[in-house]
């Protein structure tokens, strides 16, 4: 998040100083000469000017250090801070310069709009340039002066209810976030599930079959039907059907490699089962163990003709090289009709 917050606000932050800079370097020529005028010596301009220039390097260098995610920003950050303080108070104390102040107070509010994040940059930059002031006052007044202090105790009070409020507004974003996150996360788990029996859906098992056939990811599929799920809705009604196809699928999810496996609600009182790097024969074994896992939960059925509990037919087919995920969807439907047709309670290969 800072890393983030970094690249974003860096940019501004490195634009406004290496402009102060570039209008330092410019001084004589947009304000007339003006090193004539305060009588700067040609040694201390050219110090003024290579420590523009330095600072010019440095917030460069800050760029290509947060682009490329390295460490050391706070170190750039302390020696920009350390040459603004040193020509502020340069400025102020000795030449006298009327710019000085806003210079510093500008570059003191930029760096905690950039910096709030970031507080071990924030007090590296800042914290020398803060110092500076009152530093730069007691030399120019040759004293303590009363008026200055008050007018520094409110400004740095203001930097720091500043630093508060920004601080606010970035915890309610980021909190906001996280609820979108989770938010989306919940729409994309209703999106792909079935509401009634809590496995994946048609449209999510689809996604899945497609996915692993371009990932040349070999499966096994076993297609399964409730077994005379008609004559078990019309002697307990709807809802207990509604029940039972719940009760079956968390049969079937007990008995899968999970999460590596899908169990889908293929429509109705149909599932789909994905079984990855599976073969027939590995099939075979998991169709036995729904068929012992449904005897275990032994649903009462009644008007069944084939047991006095829930049974389920399966068919069951493996992905060769070359087919489609329909191509194989249909080959399991094929051998689920077989098991059917062969008396139910079943699989067929
Ligand atoms: P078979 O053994 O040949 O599979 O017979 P069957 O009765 O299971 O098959 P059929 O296709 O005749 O009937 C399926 C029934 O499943 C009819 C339909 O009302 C019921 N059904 C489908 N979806 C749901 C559902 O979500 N809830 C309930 N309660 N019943 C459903
Ligand atoms: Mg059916
Ligand atoms: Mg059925």
């Amino acid at each position: 998040m800072v890393t983030r917050g970094l690249i974003i606000s860096i940019p501004w932050l490195a634009l406004v100083n290496i402009t102060f800079a570039l209008l330092v370097l410019l001084r004589n020529w947009l304000f007339s000469d003006i090193d004539r005028l305060y009588e700067v010596g040609t040694a201390r301009a050219a110090t003024i000017d290579l420590l523009m220039l330095t600072v010019i390097v440095l917030f460069s260098l800050s760029l290509l250090l947060v682009w490329r995610k390295k460490r050391g920003l706070s170190l750039l950050l302390l020696l920009a801070g350390l040459i603004w303080s040193f020509c502020s108070v340069w400025f102020i104390a000795h030449l006298q310069l009327p710019f000085a102040w806003p210079l510093c107070t500008t570059l003191l509010m930029t760096s905690l709009a950039a910096l709030y994040f970031y507080p071990v940059g924030l007090v590296c930059y800042a914290l020398p340039l803060w110092i500076a002031m009152p530093v730069a006052s007691v030399m120019l007044n040759q004293g303590v002066s009363l008026r200055f202090l008050v007018v520094w105790l409110i400004f740095t009070g203001i930097l720091v209810y500043g630093r508060f409020i920004l601080l606010r507004w970035f915890d309610e974003a980021w909190l906001r976030h996280q609820q979108n996150q989770a938010l989306i996360a919940r729409l994309d788990a209703l999106a792909h599930q079935d509401p009634l029996t809590g496995t994946a859906n048609r449209r999510a098992m689809e996604a899945v079959l497609e996915n692993a056939v371009e990932q040349d990811k070999g499966f096994a599929l076993i297609m399964l039907d409730v077994d005379q799920f008609k004559r078990y809705n019309d002697f307990y009604g709807h809802q207990a059907g509604d029940e039972c196809l719940a009760a079956v699928a968390l049969a079937l999810k007990k008995v899968v490699r999970s999460p590596d496996d899908v169990v889908s609600r293929y429509g109705g009182e149909e599932f789909l089962l994905i079984l990855f790097d599976a073969t027939e024969k590995v099939a075979e074994r998991v169709a036995a163990r729904i068929q012992e896992s449904l005897r275990a939960a032994a649903i009462p059925h009644a008007a069944s003709t084939v047991s006095d509990s829930v049974t389920v037919s399966m068919g069951i087919a493996s992905m060769t090289v070359g087919q489609t995920a329909s191509e194989v969807i249909a080959q399991a439907d094929a051998a689920l009709y077989r098991a059917k047709n062969a008396g139910r309670n079943r699989w067929s290969c």
